[in-house]
């Protein structure tokens, strides 16, 4: 990365640091390359004004045919597998080596954002590029995986791809229909590949060495410290629950306040006691309750029962189970003291997947070689490795986004940002130690 008439330069901005050509402008290359492809990836969707690409239409075929592209380009050897992700295989300095895997998906939620997916598949793509460039080998193979749906938008199922190549996706999801009436196995069909042979996608843990994605944050934490690149200490794990509150309708004018049994105010009363409980709690905890409904419904009638959900994560399983358990405590609490019914029911649940220390701290020797502070942050959204994990020790570096805004068009990531997150992701490749 020198010898060409550049060097290193500080700027103002706390751990910004790009290359300064002969014209005094920053240069980014790396950079210049990923935002370029962004674009051209951006491109293939489903309407012209919104970004939509799902899993096993056209938009998927024509995308995975581009990346494979880049991939051969780069010096891999590529192929769409069994279930649709595309597989980029960079040898070590001899054939058949164990390999460091990296990626990230390129299916997207409808009218998406273009970084969220993309960034980490392409900037793993060029980091292998610039290798090759060089004529590098490492003592290890590098394979870059796309994984074809992790969102999960056409059968509501997330990380099909990435649980492909885990060795654990689920078959019955294979019956499952999209809003077409078209079934996952007649969509696998038509797309060419064959539903009863997705067990072929699967990889062995003796084959990989480590799981890494590059992704944007989806978050505004790394915006506020002013810092382009940080290490995440794990995917949290959720819990997701139904809550159903029963009291008494009534006539809004004739049943006095003392003698009421309003199901409303008791949500109220739950939802702010699980809004303080982790705006107090200081470790990382979330919690959200995003649907509420009342019925009967009415102005000029008192709730008689009310249902709604909570979502909670937390870095930790055990702090999300202890935080969990005491939030059903308060609301039963709060449910006895104003006489309501209470239905409470776990709807999902899924576990909190820790990123390997020994991989955190070779991402922590990259960020800050590139002259960057190194800061750790939790990943509050779901990402690909929680189904790596099953196969390999995984990590994530994580990107700073505009606004911390991401599904949404606004989602935006600076192009010194692209460019630092690839030369952090190129230096942890080529500094790569297998445990
Ligand atoms: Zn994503």
């Amino acid at each position: 990365m020198s010898g060409d008439g550049t060097e290193l330069v500080s700027s103002r901005r706390r751990g910004r640091i790009g290359k300064q050509g002969r014209d005094g402008l920053q240069k980014f290359p790396l950079g210049e390359e990923i935002v370029g492809r962004i674009n051209a990836l951006a491109a293939i969707s489903e309407t012209g004004e919104h970004l939509t690409r799902i899993f096993l239409t056209p938009e998927h075929r024509a995308a995975a045919d581009l990346i494979l592209s880049w991939m051969r380009e780069a010096g891999m050897r590529a192929h769409l597998d069994a279930i649709g992700n595309v597989c980029g295989r960079y040898e070590g300095d001899r054939p058949g080596l164990h390999c460091l895997m990296l990626g990230s998906h390129y299916d997207t939620v409808r009218d998406a954002g273009k970084w969220d997916g993309p960034l980490g598949l392409i900037s793993a793509i060029s980091c292998v590029a610039e290798l090759n460039r060089r004529g590098k080998r490492l003592a290890f193979a590098i394979e870059v995986t796309g994984f074809a749906d992790e969102e999960g938008v056409r059968f509501a199922s997330t990380l099909l791809g990435s649980r492909a190549v885990a060795g654990t996706f689920d078959e019955s999801v294979l019956a499952g229909r999209d809003s077409d009436g078209v079934s996952m196995r007649e969509a696998l069909q038509k797309f060419g590949l064959d539903p009863d042979h997705i067990g072929a996608a699967a990889r062995t843990r003796r084959e990989l060495l480590a799981y890494i994605e590059l992704h944007i944050e989806q978050g505004p934490v790394l915006e506020a410290e002013d810092l382009p690149i940080g290490v995440v200490t794990a995917i949290a794990g959720a819990t997701r629950m139904a809550a159903r509150l029963t009291g008494m309708a009534g006539h809004a004018g004739t049943v006095p306040m003392g003698l009421r049994r309003d199901a409303l105010a008791g949500a109220a009363e739950c939802i702010g006691a699980i809004e303080h409980f982790c705006r107090t709690d200081g470790n990382g905890l979330v919690g959200t309750v995003g649907y509420i409904h009342a019925m009967p419904g009415a102005t000029n009638v008192i709730p008689g029962t009310v249902s709604f959900t909570i979502d909670m994560r937390a870095p930790t399983d055990m702090h999300r189970n202890r935080s969990v358990a005491d939030i059903v405590r308060q609301i039963e609490a709060i449910a006895k003291r104003r006489d309501l019914s209470l239905q409470l029911d776990v709807t999902h649940e899924n576990r909190t997947v820790p990123c390997a220390p020994w991989l955190k701290s070779q991402i922590a020797d990259a960020i800050a070689a590139e002259g960057f502070a190194v800061f750790e942050l939790p990943s509050g959204a779901g990402h690909d490795g929680m189904a790596m994990i099953d196969i390999a020790d995984v990590a994530m570096i994580f990107v700073r986004c505009r606004g911390g805004i991401s599904h949404h068009p606004d989602e935006h990531v600076e192009l010194a940002d692209a460019d630092a997150g690839a030369r952090v992701l190129l230096r942890v490749i080529e500094n790569f130690r297998a445990r």
